[in-house]
């Protein structure tokens, strides 16, 4: 063998374990990334509904390894707009009420979750559109009848009304972490929430649900709460209200008596009231109205939400 045949061999065996080392090098970099990315997937988000209904509540829940602390940033894009939301915690995960008005726009939307681990994740669903039918309703003699006078005076102390129990403040986290319940041990039900009253040309919709409830019947908090408001209005009558944290608030109207004055800690079950008669009111019942941060809606549909958390 001559010696430019031996350095050629030589050559050659060095050239083939220097590949051999890259390929073995580059192959082991590969699989590493590969179980990397295995091992540290995005966690999912699990929502209640993927075609909410407008005037309902989606709750958003994620993955059981998910710590509210991890969770750097949850947004809700619609229209390209991206709003940001509250995460807060219940049953000590990660949740999230996303409440859709009554009249909100129908349509795709897509929830952006950001994690400090730098991971992301999204979902979307659609806000689908309720039926809204809308039927005659009267104004009663004692809040002067079906007059065009009478409406006015019902707008305007409508409005009056609501700014104030819209001004009324939630704690920051919620004093629940299971289900709620109905505001009566016999819950019949006499109308429900999200339809249009049509009442001497103006359609008012009907922003909460009506149970069965004879004069004096023990009305009770739909939760754990604190007592936030009562006082007598013209329409709602005699009302008590019971925040229960985390931007979610009960309202109980058209009561004959109040059995809890304000800041009260109530307990799910406890009586804070007794169903009546008073304010704009043809019958003894008891209207129960459930607000998320500060949207009325559909407390049937907010009161069967909880399964989800079981
Ligand atoms: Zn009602």
């Amino acid at each position: 063998m001559t010696l430019y045949s031996k350095l050629g061999l030589l050559c050659a065996v060095f050239l083939i374990i220097f590949f051999t080392h890259i390929y073995t090098a580059h192959t082991i970099t590969l699989l590493d990334v590969l179980k990397k990315n295995i091992s540290q997937q995005s966690p999912h988000i699990i929502l209640s509904s993927l075609t909410p209904n407008q005037g309902e509540t989606l709750l958003v829940r994620f993955d059981d390894t998910v710590r509210i602390n991890h969770i750097a940033k949850v947004t809700l894009t619609f229209n390209e707009k991206s709003t940001p939301l509250r995460v807060i915690t219940i049953h000590k995960r990660p949740a999230i009420l996303i409440p859709f008005d009554l009249n909100e726009t129908p349509g795709t939307r897509i929830l952006h979750a950001t994690f400090w681990n730098r991971k992301e994740t999204h979902v979307s669903f659609t806000l689908a559109a309720r039926y809204k039918p809308v039927y005659h309703f009267n104004i009663p003699t004692t809040l002067g009848g079906n007059t065009v006078q009478a409406k006015n005076t019902l707008i305007t102390t409508l409005a009056k009304d609501n700014l104030l129990l819209s001004t009324l403040p939630s704690n920051p986290s919620p004093y629940w972490k299971d289900a709620f319940r109905y505001p009566t041990d016999v819950p019949i039900i006499t109308d429900t929430f999200g339809y249009g009253r049509n009442i001497v040309g103006q359609v008012l919709s009907h922003k909460g649900v009506d149970f069965r409830a004879r004069i004096g019947t023990p009305i009770v908090s739909i939760h754990h709460g604190t007592v936030i408001y009562t006082g007598t209005f013209r329409n709602y009558g005699t009302t008590v209200v019971v925040d229960h944290g985390g931007g979610v608030q009960s309202l109980y109207l058209h009561l004959s008596s109040i059995k809890t004055p304000v800041h009260t800690k109530v307990k799910k079950g406890d009586v804070i009231g007794f169903s009546g008669n008073t304010g704009y009111s043809f019958a003894p019942h008891l209207h129960l109205s459930i607000k998320v941060r500060g949207l009325s809606i559909d407390p049937i549909q907010f009161i069967h939400l909880w399964k989800y958390l079981d």
